[in-house]
């Protein structure tokens, strides 16, 4: 699989959508959200450029992409007006994620977004607002040499830049059998392998950005994450679940099982251990916060049941499951899922182990 070319969440404003179905990870943001704030305007009141450059890494569609915009904006904009009694900054906000995003939907939103700020025209000099979308990897360079503030990334990182290869043995067979990525029945061989992959990946990602951002500038990643052994539960209980779906579908005849063998996900979360490890190898940040939160049930929506859980699973997913399987197999799939989700879940509270690092450019 291409992941360049096939990786992305499901598009549009439709049922199945990331936009309609990216609460999970609204919540996340929400919770670190003190963090974001805190972060940019150390960095603003350290740095106040005349135009703020800001990136969103891995930015998606829906609601989530421009509310951390906006959360970055108004928090700038308030301290400039209510407290340095100055006006704010103007923000160059580029806006990143693989090509095959649903770009056309995050600019179609803009000018509501640009009403919005501007608090439905009550305001006398609202902050000036600069889009630009930048589609690539950020596992590589997206940006010109030192020409970034601040990088904010969210529920990205933890997507590998490919399916780790040496998943096979010599004679041929897939030694993660029936699993989707690091499982608790995978083997070592399947552990090390991921592992790798996401230390090269993470590498280039922070010699990318240390090149990009200017010396003192800052990022806000937030990842899935795990606390202890990479095949506890938490995030893998999702992936679990979905393989027992597909083994479902084997049973019934749906689905090949060789298929199934042959469908691993470029996804691995990693221990704050190994996320200093990389920090530190890399040498060009200083770690200033290094953060394990959890996201579990959200009482204010409708994340409650594994209907609505297979349907945020389903957002990210269908996109490569269409292009592995075939388009068929969905619906069946996922209404497979919901079920086992809402046996599941009626017995516990899955919570999902996520990581918030903020690292600063020191040199
Ligand atoms: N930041 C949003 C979206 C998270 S979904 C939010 O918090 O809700 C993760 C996004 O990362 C997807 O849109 C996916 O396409 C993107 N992504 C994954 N790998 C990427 C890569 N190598 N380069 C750029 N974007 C990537």
């Amino acid at each position: 699989m291409d992941v360049e070319k096939v990786f992305h969440m499901k598009g549009g404003l439709g049922e199945t959508s990331y936009a309609r179905n990216s609460s999970h990870q609204k919540k996340g943001l929400e919770m670190v959200k003190h963090i974001t704030i805190e972060t940019i305007i150390d960095l603003y009141l350290t740095s106040t450029p005349h135009t703020l450059a800001i990136a969103d890494l891995g930015c998606s569609s829906g609601p989530n992409t421009l509310s951390v915009v906006e959360q970055i904006v108004d928090a700038v904009d308030e301290r400039c007006c209510r407290y340095l009694l100055q006006s704010s900054p103007e923000f160059q906000v580029f806006l990143n994620d693989l090509p095959a995003n649903d770009f056309n939907s995050i600019f179609m939103a803009l000018p509501d977004f640009r009403a919005k700020l501007n608090k439905g025209g009550s305001r006398e000099a609202c902050p000036c607002v600069f889009f630009a979308g930048v589609p690539g990897s950020f596992y590589g360079r997206l940006f010109p040499n030192r020409s970034l503030h601040f990088i904010h990334s969210s529920f990205g990182l933890h997507w590998l830049s490919q399916v780790p290869p040496a998943l096979m043995d010599e004679s041929g067979t897939w030694l993660n059998k029936g699993k989707m990525c690091v499982s608790e029945s995978s083997p070592p061989l399947v552990s090390k392998a991921y592992f790798m992959q996401f230390q090269q990946d993470f590498s280039l990602f922070l010699k990318s950005r240390s090149e990009e951002l200017i010396s003192g500038g800052r990022m806000v990643l937030i990842l899935l994450g795990r606390s202890g052994h990479q095949r506890e539960m938490g995030h893998t209980f999702y992936w679990e679940m979905l393989a027992r779906a597909f083994a479902c579908m084997v049973s019934s005849g749906e689905v090949e099982e060789e298929s199934v063998d042959s469908y691993n996900v470029p996804f691995y979360a990693p221990s704050m251990e190994e996320i200093e490890g990389l920090v530190h190898a890399d040498g060009s940040f200083r770690i200033d916060r290094l953060e394990m939160f959890e996201i579990g049930r959200d009482d204010s929506n409708s994340m409650q049941d594994g209907g609505s859980m297979a349907m945020a699973v389903r957002a990210i997913q269908e996109p490569m499951i269409r292009h592995h399987f075939s388009e068929g197999i969905v619906d069946g799939l996922f209404q497979q899922y919901a079920e086992m989700l809402d046996a599941e879940m009626a017995k516990r509270e899955i919570k999902v182990p996520s990581l918030v690092v903020v690292l600063r450019k020191s040199k």
